[in-house]
């Protein structure tokens, strides 16, 4: 057996002190994000009403490359980081591949995914300021379970709107919020005034995330002493899940790996955004190459079949327009896609590495993508995200060109969470009753049709 142990591990004190700010080695910056009223780009002080005031200096920030991570958020990390790096030796044989493969594991933790690792920095900053309690919205629920594990961490009230799809079909997910003290309210409810008119404009809807925004974006706004707080998208979020990609970085210098191939799900761009950011860094000034595939779902196709244009990040419209490779805010994916990454936007940041050719993109059917979890899972033992498992695909598809080719790559890819709370996606596979959808031209063109004129 090779040298290079099944897990890297990372001591306390290899541990990033510090976020990557990728944005300040950008030449050209992702474009500003646009208040919704007056299309100029916004301020610390437009933002500070909805955003805490700290977060709110983080989306704006493009130039400062390091930001420390404060001492109390480093303690909450330590429960569950570093999380390891895992070559795939199982799987790598069950491919017969000559590449070698590593996946970064984000789901041992409670709430099964990476997404506390912003979770916990935002109601931090929530805390600090002095803040009553935080809103948000949930798609599929992880987000809303690591927000409400952080809130009760640090003793804030949390309110979380669910896609009202979710709320029915993932029962369990919305108790585990309970049991950590959240409020959870389906969404479109008749709560907000957002809530109500999409209820009268669409009855009988199941809600949608951009709906869910609008509605927590409302809450927030109109209860003193409350934030709203987002699980993807936004910069300062990709600034937090920097962690992942630092701890991946120190894990494979340590090993004298060199990555050759990095690959992540998006669905708004955090994961795969805070995976690739130190590496992007360094494409970046210049030190070294790397290839990055971001896997999107073929029914959701942002970056693949999207328009790079300012939109609206909500179906409600009240957030901030940013420009970004987007199907249009009124998009909603058809009702048989199963897992996750359902947004119809992209990361500024990740938009614009896009499109300057640094990263590349790949779209892929959900079926494919159980038939490379199921394989994932029976060989590598973690029962993966149906999300994390589009990357899973991307990795095995990789890996067996490798095969043909007989080039001994490394790939490394994200493996953003665990997939428990996702097993009617599963049932539906295993039953052979989950089909793919893939939007047709004409369908996109009608959402992308309504885009702002900026
Ligand atoms: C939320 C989530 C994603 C997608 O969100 P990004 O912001 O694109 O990273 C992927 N995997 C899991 C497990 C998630 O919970």
């Amino acid at each position: 057996m090779s040298e290079i142990p099944y897990k890297i591990y990372l001591e306390e004190n290899e541990m990033p002190t510090q976020w990557y700010n990728v944005r300040a080695d950008m030449k050209k910056k992702p474009a500003p994000i646009l208040h919704p009223g007056t299309l100029q780009p916004v301020t610390v002080d437009d933002l500070k009403p909805i955003f805490c005031e700290e977060l709110a200096k983080q989306e704006l920030d493009d130039v400062t490359p390091y930001i420390e991570i404060p001492e109390e958020i480093r303690n909450f990390y330590r429960m569950y980081r570093p999380s390891p790096l895992v070559r795939a030796y199982c799987l790598e044989e069950k491919l017969q591949t000559p590449a070698h493969i590593y996946y970064k594991f984000e789901g041992n933790n409670t709430s099964g995914s990476h997404k506390l690792n912003s979770a916990i920095a935002q109601a931090y900053y929530a805390k600090k300021q002095g803040l009553k309690g935080v809103t948000t919205e949930t798609g599929a629920g992880q987000w809303g379970t690591a927000l409400s594990m952080a809130c009760s961490y640090f003793g804030l009230d949390c309110q979380v709107y669910m896609v009202k799809c979710s709320y029915e079909q993932k029962p369990f997910r919305r108790e585990v919020m309970r049991t950590y003290g959240a409020q959870v309210t389906p969404s479109p409810s008749m709560n907000t005034n957002v809530g109500r008119k999409i209820n009268a404009e669409f009855p009988g809807t199941t809600g949608s995330l951009g709906c869910a925004i609008s509605e927590a974006v409302e809450a927030a706004t109109t209860q003193e002493g409350y934030r709203y707080v987002l699980g993807s998208v936004l910069s300062q979020v990709l600034l937090h899940q920097s962690v992942i990609g630092l701890e991946t970085s120190t894990a494979l210098k340590k090993y004298g790996i060199k990555a050759d191939t990095i690959i992540g799900c998006a669905g708004g761009g955090s994961n795969l955004g805070g995976l690739i950011s130190p590496f992007v860094g360094e494409m970046l000034r210049g030190e070294a190459n790397y290839e990055i595939i971001a896997v999107e779902p073929a029914s959701c196709p942002s970056l693949t079949r999207g328009k790079y244009a300012y939109d609206f990040c909500d179906t409600g419209k009240v957030c901030p327009l940013a420009k970004m490779y987007t199907l249009g805010s009124a998009f909603i994916p058809s009702a048989n896609h199963a897992g996750g990454l359902r947004y119809h936007g992209m990361s500024s940041i990740v938009s614009e590495l896009y499109d300057q050719g640094l990263i590349k993109a790949r779209s892929v059917e959900q079926t494919s993508v159980f038939e490379a979890a199921t394989t994932f899972a029976r060989v590598e033992g973690i029962l993966p995200a149906p999300e994390s498992s589009h990357a899973i695909k991307v990795a095995i598809d990789e890996a067996l060109k490798c095969k043909e080719t007989g080039e001994a790559k490394n790939i490394v890819f994200g493996l953003t969470g665990t997939g428990y709370f996702d097993m009617y996606a599963y049932q539906a596979y295993n039953d052979g009753t989950m089909t793919d959808y893939i939007p047709t031209d004409e369908e996109l063109a009608k959402y992308m049709s309504s885009l702002p004129t900026v």
